[in-house]
């Protein structure tokens, strides 16, 4: 009897999930592989940063989701290299090294922050990608108050309480509101009598418009809902320099701050770059409309490290449903291929877009014909991101979460999960070293 193809699949996001979840049950042989053992629900990763979640609702581990499909195993490790013409990869365990084969490849190994305006950024600013940056930035934050509770210089107790997001996307504005509400409903009524402590949030974008990828309209509704927030939104402007305590923008201001939120600027995985082809913008893979690596017959790549254009010549977006719809069509190509049908063209159902503002507030841009600003449009974006988290538990603990907070302003996960120096700070230029 013949075995079953072997597929394997690198990264466990939206576009490997969901290519995996398709083969189970199916007559192949597939191997998911991470680097970490748990699924991570990206949009609510600013919830996490700003108290408002723990991490674990957020994340799901990978190994429950296919328990019951015989056919799944999961591998938890680092793909390090890929050897197309021999059909194998290697991955590092942690444990030591494995060098394995595959019948078919699929890469859904995601982004990675780049364009970081320079080395300064890079060494100062807080990433948001992963649930480690997450709780890497919740600790600081709630260690700048904790630290200028106690501070009396007035200058170095302003960089403690202001935070600069610098990329008006939708993590950028979402980033930046749940901060300000974080400042200003929660930490002011524990720090504020006391100690007069005020928080601003700066939100820097170089393009004329924030929410680059919505309509005019809608743009300028979550301008007006950022700004009447109480969110400084300074357009037409970018980072010039940086230092532990203070940042100078491109019109030569400056701002006292400790805390730069980096939401600008992705390219795709190095992953991408085991492959010997030649990479189109952002590092991404090209590949051809069955999601084929352009050149490779047995390669797939979907999401974000995929490189495809709609039908108007732009590249598809780096979006959830455009990494879930295509791991489902590489899943269903490659079952094709191996059963010798012809393999179908990617076909992109775009049901919109959605950010939220803070509490009551968002901007929904859905099915491409319905407009929603405000409290409505705030409803729908709750409702779906329910309805899309992994796991009903983690549906029904951040449904609890978020009617807690709505009612009582409160946000219950502010612990600092870490001691000694925080590893994002160097020394401030009054020789502070950072460490707390
Ligand atoms: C903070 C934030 C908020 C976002 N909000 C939204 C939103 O509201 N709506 C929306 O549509 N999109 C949003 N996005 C974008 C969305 O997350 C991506 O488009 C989507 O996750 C892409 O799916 P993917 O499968 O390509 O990659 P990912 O979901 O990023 O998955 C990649 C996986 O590969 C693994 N991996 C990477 N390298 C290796 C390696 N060498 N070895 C093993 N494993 C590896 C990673 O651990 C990860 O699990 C957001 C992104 C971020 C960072």
């Amino acid at each position: 009897m013949d075995m079953p193809p072997r597929v394997f699949i690198v990264g466990a996001g939206f576009g490997g999930l969901f290519a995996a979840r398709h083969l189970a049950g199916k007559a192949v042989d597939v191997v998911l592989i991470d680097r970490n053992n748990f699924h991570t629900f990206t949009p609510l990763l600013y919830q996490v940063a700003t108290c408002v979640l723990d991490p674990s609702e957020v994340a799901f581990p990978i190994r429950s989701i296919f328990r019951r499909s015989s056919n799944v195993r999961f591998l938890l490790g680092e793909v390090t290299a890929i050897n197309s013409e021999e059909g194998s990869l290697v991955v590092s365990t942690g444990s030591g090294i494995r060098e394995e084969t595959y019948d078919y490849l699929i890469l859904a190994a995601g982004s990675t922050t780049t364009n970081f305006n320079g080395d300064d950024v890079r060494k100062q600013g807080f990433e948001l990608k992963t649930l480690h940056d997450a709780v890497l930035l919740r600790n600081h934050i709630l260690r700048q108050f904790e630290r200028a509770a106690w501070e009396s210089d007035l200058d170095r107790r302003e960089a403690f309480t202001t935070m600069a997001v610098v990329g008006g996307g939708p993590t950028g504005v979402e980033t930046a509101g749940a901060l300000f509400e974080l400042y200003n409903h929660v930490l002011a009524k524990e720090y504020g009598s006391s100690n007069w402590l005020t928080a601003r949030v700066v939100l820097i974008e170089q393009q004329p418009h924030i929410l680059g990828a919505y309509s005019p309209k809608l743009r300028t509704a979550a301008l007006a809902q950022l700004e009447s927030l109480g969110v400084e939104v300074l357009l037409n402007n970018s980072i010039a320099a940086l230092t532990a305590d203070q940042l100078q923008l491109a019109d030569g201001r400056l701002i006292p701050t400790r805390t730069v939120v980096w939401a600008a600027g992705v390219s795709a995985s190095p992953v991408a770059e085991m492959l010997p082809v030649q990479l189109a913008g952002r590092n991404t893979v090209p590949v051809e409309p069955t999601m084929r690596v352009v050149g490779h017959r047995r390669i797939y790549a979907v999401g974000d490290m995929a490189y495809l254009v709609d039908p108007a010549g732009e590249p598809y977006p780096m979006f959830i449903p455009v990494a879930k719809q295509q791991g489902v069509l590489a899943a269903k190509n490659i079952l094709s291929h191996s059963e010798g049908r012809p393999q179908r063209p990617f076909i992109y159902r775009d049901r919109g877009l959605m950010a939220t503002i803070g509490r009551r507030r968002a901007v929904a841009w859905i099915y491409n014909r319905l407009s929603l600003s405000g409290y409505i449009a705030w409803l729908a974006w709750l409702g779906l991101h329910l309805v899309t988290l992994m796991g009903f538990r983690n549906q029904l603990n951040v449904l609890v979460n978020w009617t807690w907070n709505y009612f009582t302003y409160d946000r219950s996960v502010r612990l600092i999960l870490e001691h000694g120096p925080d590893a994002k700070r160097s020394t401030t230029s009054d020789g502070d070293s950072g460490v707390v």
